[in-house]
């Protein structure tokens, strides 16, 4: 960490020989990142570089009550874009008054938004995700142990079960966010029954918790880490997990894939970890991105 960190944009990569579909990105986020080699191109100009590497469809995930409006406008004026709507499990705490000190030991950091219970925020969620055809999933939900002490773990589990609930009463897939409690992500879906399109955002287990997706019909969507020579076991998961369930993504602006680790994310540099799925499923990348594009398509339907 001695040398100052290259924060620039990633050079474009090769075009993909087939399209493919970014399950799970944040274009609002990434448009408010600007370096001083790249200015902000905005929203318009993130989805054209990836449309001009093969990312032609990408789905926009709005998870803040700040970020659900904007989402559904957002994806009604841009028909690359599906969106997904909810309540982050990091929020949820906030709303609720029982948020926990961070795992730096700070105090959490309130805003105007949490001054609304976390009742009306998640009913926000299901009135526009009822109301807008173009929203086709509930997410990111699930649980975060890894920013939450047991105050908002409590409420992190009840809304993550309220957010079940609407996707399984509206028939939208499912989007989770599981950071450190896999076991008790996989608890719930099965005790309350896991919606019947129901998706592992930036998948974070090993191969066992594949295998029980597997048997579950769960999906497992990939993004940057899969490419970190660290990551073994997830490269393991993508053995174990049927092709037919795999998805990819950039969650964008974060989690920038090898050889660009620290750098800012959008989802045209779904390439790179395109070519690590590929490589470990055996399949050509023309075979690999084929194949994810129709799953994504079958799991939110056709745009
Ligand atoms: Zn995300």
């Amino acid at each position: 960490m001695a040398k100052t960190r290259d924060r620039s944009w990633p050079p474009p990569p090769t075009p993909l020989p087939h399209p493919v579909i970014d399950n799970h990105t944040h274009l609002q986020s990434i448009s408010h990142i600007t370096t001083s080699e790249a200015p902000d191109h905005g929203i318009r100009g993130y989805i054209d570089a990836a449309v001009s590497v093969g990312v032609t469809r990408m789905i926009e995930v709005g998870c803040d009550l700040d970020a659900l409006a904007p989402t559904v406008a957002l994806t009604a004026a841009h028909p690359e874009l599906l969106g997904a709507l909810a309540i982050h499990p990091n929020e949820t705490p906030l709303h609720a008054h029982t948020a926990d000190p961070g795992p730096d030991g700070l105090d959490p950091h309130y805003s105007d938004r949490h001054s609304t219970s976390l009742a009306d925020a998640i009913a926000t969620v299901a009135d526009l995700a009822a109301a807008h055809d173009q929203i086709r999933a509930i997410g990111e939900t699930g649980l975060d142990y890894f920013r939450s002490g047991p105050h908002g773990i409590a409420t992190q589990r009840q809304a993550f079960r309220d957010h079940i609930a609407i996707a399984k009463e509206l028939n939208l897939a499912l989007q989770i966010h599981d950071r450190d409690a896999h076991e008790d992500v996989i608890e719930i879906l099965l005790a309350d029954g896991a919606p019947q399109r129901t998706v592992f955002h930036c998948y974070s287990g090993d191969a066992a918790m594949a295998q029980v997706a597997a048997e579950q019909g769960w999906y497992l969507s990939f993004a940057g880490p899969v490419t970190f020579t660290a990551n073994t076991g997830l490269r393991e998961a993508l053995r174990v997990i049927p092709t037919d369930h795999i998805m990819v993504e950039t969650d964008a602006p974060y989690l920038t894939p090898h050889p660009y680790r620290g750098r800012p994310n959008a989802p045209y540099l779904i390439p790179h970890t395109m070519a690590t799925i590929a490589a470990e499923c055996g399949l050509t990348l023309e075979q690999a991105c084929a194949r994810i594009e129709r799953t994504t398509v079958e799991v939110y339907g056709r745009w």
